[in-house]
């Protein structure tokens, strides 16, 4: 049997601490403190070739950062870097390239659409019966990939100009709205007061039935799920989380505890992984990482294709590749490990599911399905007699 050894050792927890911070005398309470994180984070090209060895593609990415979206990243996932692989599928997230600044023609600074979605600054009501609720701006480290990057980070096109109390207003006088999406920017990077305030004001309205967080920040600053933390958010249940992990490498032995310990508070966590051309695109890499999603208890939720952001073409991998890997995953593992894989269309049509075809025929009388293995098998459809008439 062939053991891919790069892979066994991806799928192992470890801890990376201080790595690149050895020879800087930080103690371990500063590494464990989420606010030495945020002020230590790298956001020069200086600070990156102290570590490093940058390709030119890399260095005049860098540079060209500030005008588009920040870089920032933790000392934490910092340390996921292989500064002897320029293909690091970890430096491809957070490191600029200079291919960001190359724009396609069919590439927009608002690709989902959201500007237009928005009856208040600050939120967006795209589905019936939830919204997006745009807290901040700001976020721990940024994704080069961002699809809000017009607003996020503060050195891009737009300003996020959130208007809390015109949001809570809309909130209360739309009934129809029974979920909240708190997103941004990433919510957890306020403190626990701040980010009470918003939960509880939500909560007080009675027809939100359900709220969720998105956030990356367990995965960019574990250090920040403090039991402070999980003990404000367990009591605004029924409360869920979305985190974003892409590569099987970020879910360390710290992010995997700050998980566990949001779980053991009760709330329920989702993957979205955005799919990524040299970080996550082939099979094995993405069965290692739904796995381990799985043994961190995070169900994976979506996987998304990227959206059609301004400077993104160097990450963007084929719809067809992504039909393969969900092929590849269903029924070959468990089924709790599949996400549904998303496209959120062009221009603001919102999440579209796309999914291999098990379907090979289908008339009025049989569904033809195909397995996962590839054999084939007849489902008749029930007969459609008409309902009885009741005659009273
Ligand atoms: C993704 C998204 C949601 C949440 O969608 P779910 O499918 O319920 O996870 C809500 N509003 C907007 C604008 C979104 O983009």
């Amino acid at each position: 049997m062939h053991h891919d050894t790069a892979l066994d050792l991806e799928k192992s927890f470890r801890s990376h601490t201080p790595g690149y911070w050895k020879d800087q005398g930080v103690s371990m309470e500063e590494w464990n403190s989420h606010t030495w994180q945020l002020k230590n984070r790298v956001t020069s090209l200086k600070q990156l070739e102290q570590h490093l060895n940058l390709s030119e593609e890399e260095r005049n990415g860098v540079l060209l950062s500030g005008t588009k979206l920040a870089m920032a990243i933790t000392p934490h996932f910092f340390n996921l870097i292989d500064k002897d692989d320029p293909d690091c599928p970890i430096r491809r997230q957070v490191i600029p390239r200079v291919e960001e600044t190359w724009v396609s023609p069919y590439e927009m600074a608002d690709p989902c659409g959201e500007d237009s979605n928005m009856p208040v600054p600050g939120l967006v009501h795209r589905y019936p019966d939830r919204v997006l609720f745009l807290v901040t701006d700001r976020c721990a480290s940024y994704c080069r990939y961002c699809t809000r990057s017009r607003v996020v980070s503060g050195a891009g096109e737009q300003e996020l100009e959130t208007d809390y109390e015109a949001v809570f207003q809309y909130l209360e006088k739309h009934t129809e709205v029974r979920d909240v999406l708190l997103s941004g920017g990433d919510p957890l990077l306020f403190s626990d007061k701040k980010l009470e305030r918003i939960l509880s004001r939500l909560r007080s309205i009675e027809h939100i039935e359900f709220v969720r967080i998105g956030s990356r920040v367990p995965v960019f600053l574990p250090q920040r799920i403090t039991p402070e933390l999980c003990s404000m958010l367990q009591k605004y249940h029924p409360l869920f989380l979305s985190v974003h992990v892409n590569h099987p490498r970020e879910l360390t032995l710290e992010v995997k505890e700050g998980l566990e310990r949001l779980a053991n508070h009760g709330v329920p966590i989702g993957n979205q992984s955005v799919f990524l051309r040299g970080v996550n695109d082939d099979l094995e890499t993405m069965k290692t990482l739904v796995q381990k999603l799985l043994l961190c208890r995070v169900r994976p939720y979506y996987l998304y294709q990227l959206d059609l952001i301004k400077g993104s073409s160097h990450l963007q991998a084929p719809v067809a590749k992504g039909l393969e890997i969900m092929e590849g995953l269903r029924g070959h593992t468990t089924g709790y490990a599949v996400p549904q894989y998303v496209i959120d269309a062009p221009g603001g049509g919102g999440k579209v599911p796309i999914n291999p075809d098990y379907i090979v025929q289908r008339n009025s009388e049989r569904v033809i399905l195909r397995n996962f293995e590839g054999r084939t098998f007849e489902y008749p459809e029930p007969a459609v007699t008409p309902d009885p008439v009741l005659d009273y």
